[in-house]
């Protein structure tokens, strides 16, 4: 469920984004490092300096390069890392830009090795040595691009090589959001989409929504439904709380697949540690989508703990899930 409800491209996104810094609360220090940037691009009127974000789905990387885009009035061209497949296609989305625009990679963890060995030509120097024919005719040309900035996202800033992290100006990690900031957040939605909500309905719903923006505002629209088919169409505690209930989404953010990974760790493997493999093919879902959506939450909350042999479902992880103790999951 948390995967599904933080799937970007929902039909409300596009008109919740924040375009300004002004209405983009939350990452305070993140925020203040690019507003430097930004002020000091603008000032010596260059390219502003390439940006890696990193941090789980949903907390607004491409928000940012957005936002960054309008600051600096300059286009912004959005790609992703498994999409750009050869380096002909690296040269295609380069040499189409204008001097200053942004180039936005998405899951730039997923380059191929071969494309990510241009990137670093282009970031440098910006010039790309392209071979063109093969064999005898092989042929290296070279291509000088425009000073573009890459902005690349990444859930997974770990699995970046040290040769392309080196060269982004700015590593700058987006955090979960804590629950006053993201009622902040739903209250601003709720505004946009002209939603009666309470104060008690801002802090039920942020208390569930696992710290993660886009997941707040898709369970603004299902709470929205919910109100104006159940109730009279105002979001209050009660009936965001009855709603998200219906969603199977407990007071703490956890869905049905959080708990089925604390269930198997727990249940069938004493508490762990055991392999993220292991518990995938026990839950029935990707190794990498539980890594990415599910697991992060679930450490930063202190439900799991990982190891270098595995991970370890916490005291608190097994409360839960309705255990008492650890213990009384092994006898
Ligand atoms: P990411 O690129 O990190 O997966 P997005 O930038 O697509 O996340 O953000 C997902 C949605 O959450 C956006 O549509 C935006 O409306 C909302 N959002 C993210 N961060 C904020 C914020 N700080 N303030 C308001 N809305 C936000």
């Amino acid at each position: 469920m948390a995967s599904a409800l933080n799937a970007p491209g929902s039909p409300a996104e596009a008109a919740l984004r924040p375009l300004r810094f002004e209405d983009f609360t939350g990452q305070a220090k993140t925020v203040e490092r690019l507003r430097v940037m930004v002020g000091a691009a603008r000032r010596r009127g260059e390219a502003l300096n390439h940006i890696l974000l990193s941090g789980p789905p949903g907390l607004g990387k491409t928000t940012l390069a957005f936002i960054l885009g309008n600051e600096l009035g300059r286009n912004v061209r959005v790609t992703s890392g498994p999409v750009i497949e050869k380096a002909g296609d690296l040269a295609g989305l380069l040499t189409n830009l204008e001097a200053g625009d942004i180039l936005f990679i998405d899951e730039i963890h997923r380059i191929q090795k071969t494309v990510e060995e241009y990137l670093y030509s282009a970031m440098e120097d910006f010039r790309l040595d392209i071979m063109i024919d093969q064999g005898p005719n092989a042929r290296s040309v070279r291509l000088s691009i425009p000073r573009f900035t890459l902005i690349g996202a990444t859930t997974r800033s770990g699995l970046l090589t040290a040769p392309l992290r080196s060269r982004f100006t700015l590593q700058t990690r987006l955090d979960y959001y804590d629950a006053p900031t993201l009622a902040g957040i739903i209250r601003r939605s709720c505004g946009l989409l002209q939603v009666e909500l309470d104060e008690g309905g801002a802090h039920e719903i942020a208390a569930r929504a696992r710290g993660t923006p886009r997941i707040a505002n898709n369970l603004i629209n299902f709470v929205r439904d919910y109100a104006q088919e159940r109730s009279d169409g105002r979001i209050t505690r009660a009936v965001a709380a009855a709603a998200l209930e219906l969603l199977e989404i407990d007071a703490a953010g956890l869905d049905e697949m959080d708990k089925r990974m604390l269930r198997v760790i727990a249940e069938n493997y004493g508490g762990g540690p055991v392999g993220m493999s292991t518990i995938a093919v026990a839950v029935g879902e990707e190794a990498e989508t539980l890594e990415e959506v599910h697991e992060p939450f679930l450490i930063q909350e202190g439900y799991l703990q990982r190891t270098s042999q595995g991970r370890i479902i916490t005291p608190k992880g097994a409360q839960a899930i309705g255990l008492k103790s650890l213990s009384s999951s092994t006898q």
